[in-house]
């Protein structure tokens, strides 16, 4: 099978001004290879760079969005090593420049040359070119050998999946250990699981959608608590021994849950927050920290090579990504996507495109 010249690709020539049209396909770099891209999940962040750009500095207009994404490679560029036409791939997002300090101890999320393209930093779907496309040139040591038993549908949730593990492994959730998981979400939901096949003995998460709570129970949630119906920070306590969870896992990435967080954990508990809230100031307790001599990480993405490990742990057959994925759409269709997704319309979790 031959390339094509040009591809249907997602192009945002400036946040606001998001279409679809027929561009260039892309050739491969010195230590990239073109990937036919088979589909990719809509991701809030990717509502975010589309309508506001994004929230690090780096990215170069136009820029085509995109980082949850499986294919098959079509094309090895020069300097490649790793893959070979046919492999089927999943991709990593961040591309840290692998000479600074925080590359070389596995921190690339935390890339101390974030955005500077001419220091070999690549986010991409951020600052280059990602998955709204037929196809891509990407960095071989972005991608993941995707394991013949997921789809190319279920694997979107590598780049998901791989926060989450990331998240409980950055708080240490032991075995035997209570959980709480704050934010019923794609994130949310992995980290249930990956929070499971780590030990923990009872996992609790809060939620707004009952709907979304439901899939929670689903895919292994002993408790939930919709924080319509009850306070979260009394409720989880009082669901986990009167004292509070021993790990925190916020992941609905909006200010109250974060404070919430470090409210409700155990004294000397630990606290992982990969949520986002963006703009403003979240309150927090130091006393909470201070007193309950807490940990508290910042979990930046998938560092440390969670992408990795999480395509091995996803081919467990108790790993359940059917109930997450909710919703398939044809990319045409992509902003009709989006707005399902972002609406939540017919209790829509993840939502994916495929090309
Ligand atoms: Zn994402
Ligand atoms: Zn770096």
């Amino acid at each position: 099978m031959s390339t094509p010249e040009t591809m249907r690709a997602a192009v945002l020539d400036e946040p606001g001004a998001f279409e679809l049209r027929d561009v260039p396909v892309p050739d491969p770099e010195p230590g990239e290879v073109l990937v036919r891209i088979r589909a990719c999940g809509i991701c809030g962040s990717d509502l975010e760079i589309r309508d506001h750009g994004w929230l690090q500095d780096g990215t170069e207009y136009p820029l085509i969005p995109g980082h949850e994404w499986t294919g098959e490679v079509v094309e090895t560029g020069p300097e490649t090593y790793h893959f070979e036409p046919g492999d089927r791939v999943a991709d990593e997002t961040h591309g840290g420049c692998g000479y600074c300090r925080n590359c070389k101890r596995g921190r690339y999320t935390a890339c101390l040359n974030y955005g500077e393209r001419e220091k070999g930093h690549k986010h991409y779907g951020f600052t280059v070119d990602g998955g709204y496309a037929t196809y891509c040139a990407i960095r071989e040591r972005n991608l993941h050998h995707l394991p013949e038993v997921l789809s190319f549908r279920a694997g979107t949730l590598v780049t998901t999946a791989a926060c989450s593990l990331y998240g409980v492994e950055r708080a240490d959730v032991e075995a035997g250990d209570t959980v709480a998981i704050l934010g019923p979400g794609p994130i949310g939901l992995t980290a249930v699981q990956c929070a499971k096949l780590r030990g923990a003995k009872d996992v609790v998460v809060t939620g707004t959608r009952e709907s979304r709570l439901r899939v929670a129970r689903e895919v292994g949630a002993d408790h939930t608590v919709n924080v319509h119906e009850s306070d979260p920070v009394e409720a989880v306590r009082e669901l986990t021994d009167g004292v509070g969870p021993d790990v925190v896992i916020e992941t609905a990435g909006v200010h109250e849950t974060v404070s919430q967080a470090v409210e409700m954990v155990r004294p000397a508990g630990r606290v992982g927050i990969i949520g986002n809230p963006g703009e403003g100031e979240t309150p927090i307790s130091t006393q909470a920290i201070v007193n309950g001599d807490l940990d508290v990480y910042g979990v930046k993405a998938q560092g440390q090579n969670a992408a990795e490990r999480v395509t091995k742990l996803m081919t467990r057959p108790e790993f359940r990504t059917d109930p997450i994925i909710t919703h398939e759409f044809d990319f045409e269709d992509l902003h009709t996507a989006m707005d399902a997704f972002e609406n939540r319309e017919d209790g829509a979790v993840k939502v994916v495109v495929t090309m």
